[in-house]
């Protein structure tokens, strides 16, 4: 029985990425450093999930001399780049991507109980649903961020947090992700995956996913299928997602992910 629906924050419900770089740079320019972050150097950075934990390696591989005083300014970077975060999304909103919201909606009616499993920080997450839903909504039942969990994607431990929290098994939710370690980390926790295919993570391969994406699809603007189950429409919707769902409780065994590619 599909109970609940678990999502990444970044990449996938919005495209927050390139508000994170910016929101960064912000803090860099506050603090006196002179180097910024292009487009280019962040897809090579967000290999490593966790706004910290990218902030620690770019100082590690990057600026190898001064790391020792740079590891000391860390924590006022990261507490600068997650307050410019918040005022960028506060200028320019940041719109959540297609079909989530309808994704959102469905589930909420029909009951099925929601989740967001993101290494990003919380207050990141409570500023995107902020500028996308009403106040009071409150369209998540289960929050798992950032620090809440021992270890980062692609480890499963903030999936397996959601999954506590919602207190079910992985049997009867699926997860929705956008970038492979995303997608390793929902696997690690037992979770089928369905993934969708953000603006910094097109170079990822989306293995292991039952369905990968361009994204969820609107009525009228379908979705490009990239691999694995398709979607009547281009478009997913929760009647869809339960049918799967109940093919793979009949067949009685674990799901078997798809190989996908590019
Ligand atoms: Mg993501």
């Amino acid at each position: 029985m599909l109970s609940a629906l678990i999502f990444d924050v970044d990449g996938t419900l919005a495209e927050t990425e390139d508000l994170h770089r910016r929101a960064f740079n912000r803090a860099f320019a506050a603090l006196g450093l002179t180097w910024r972050w292009d487009a280019a150097l962040y897809a090579d950075l967000l290999t490593v999930m966790g706004g910290k934990e990218r902030l620690a390696h770019y100082i590690e591989t990057r600026r190898p001399d001064e790391a020792a005083a740079l590891h000391a300014l860390a924590p006022e970077i990261h507490a600068r780049k997650t307050a410019a975060y918040s005022d960028l999304v506060t200028e320019g909103g940041l719109p959540l991507r297609p079909g989530i919201g309808r994704l959102i909606g469905e589930a909420r009616a029909a009951g099925i109980r929601l989740a967001v499993a993101t290494t990003t920080s919380r207050p990141n997450v409570e500023r995107l649903l902020a500028a996308n839903f009403p106040p009071g909504a409150e369209p998540f039942d289960v929050i798992a961020a950032g620090d809440e969990a021992d270890r980062k994607k692609p480890a499963p431990d903030v999936f397996l947090l959601a999954l506590a929290g919602l207190g079910i098994p992985a049997s009867e939710a699926v997860a929705f992700e956008d970038s492979a370690a995303g997608i390793s980390s929902a696997r690690a926790a037992g979770l089928p995956v369905l993934a969708t295919r953000s603006r910094y993570t097109d170079s990822h391969r989306l293995d292991g996913a039952f369905s990968a994406v361009s994204d969820l699809g609107e009525p009228g603007q379908p979705h490009r299928h990239i691999a694995g189950l398709e979607w009547p429409g281009g478009v997913v919707d929760l009647a869809g997602l339960i049918r799967w769902h109940e093919a793979l409780d009949d067949q009685g065994t674990a799901f078997q992910a798809m190989g996908t590619s590019r």
